[in-house]
């Protein structure tokens, strides 16, 4: 038999617990020997190889949606930055690193942004660059009206040497994002 109040064995037959001196019922010391069993059975399951690989598979389980969700959580926030540098390209957005994120025609010195001076400039993808400077509005609007090359396209990348912008110049930035740092 097994005592109701404190769970020691007690011998069959005895009148009290030898623990805790609880007088024994029967009825009682039935149902705490049942309930003994039972969680032993359910230490047991849960010791069993099957049960342990159950479990490590489920922690996998949710290690790996983890992850998903981790890795779409990320995204999300590159998209949000990305979307926000998109917005910035209207003419006036500024990038952190002193830099300007532009898209649209500027005449240099007429605009803020592109004052008199030498310039990096960076494209996202240095193979798409699409950034043309040219040396008159009318060269900009003789190239529109005839498809003629009369502009002068440049690209600088972080290896190559500034370009010197002069007072007049029209400047095409048709890439979103492309950056100019002054020097
Ligand atoms: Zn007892």
């Amino acid at each position: 038999m097994i005592c109701k109040e404190c769970g020691a064995k007690i011998p069959d037959g005895a009148k009290f617990c030898g623990e805790c001196g609880w007088v024994v019922d029967e009825k009682e010391a039935k149902k705490a020997e049942q309930k003994a069993k039972e969680r032993e059975k359910a230490k047991m399951k849960a010791e069993s190889p099957v049960e342990v690989l159950r479990l490590k598979r489920k922690v996998r389980k949710y290690r790996i949606l983890t992850w998903v969700f981790g890795i779409l959580f990320v995204l999300m926030v590159m998209a949000f930055a990305g979307a926000n540098i998109e917005d910035d390209t209207g003419g006036s957005g500024k990038v952190p690193d002193g830099g300007f994120a532009l898209t649209g025609t500027y005449v240099v010195g007429e605009d803020a942004e592109l004052e008199e001076g030498v310039y990096d400039i960076y494209s996202v993808d240095e193979y798409s660059a699409d950034v043309k400077i040219y040396e008159s509005m009318d060269d900009l609007k003789a190239e529109k009206s005839t498809n003629e090359s009369k502009y002068i396209e440049w690209f600088y990348s972080k290896e190559t040497k500034g370009y010197k912008l002069r007072s007049g110049y029209v400047v095409v930035i048709d890439e979103p994002g492309a950056m100019f740092v002054k020097r």
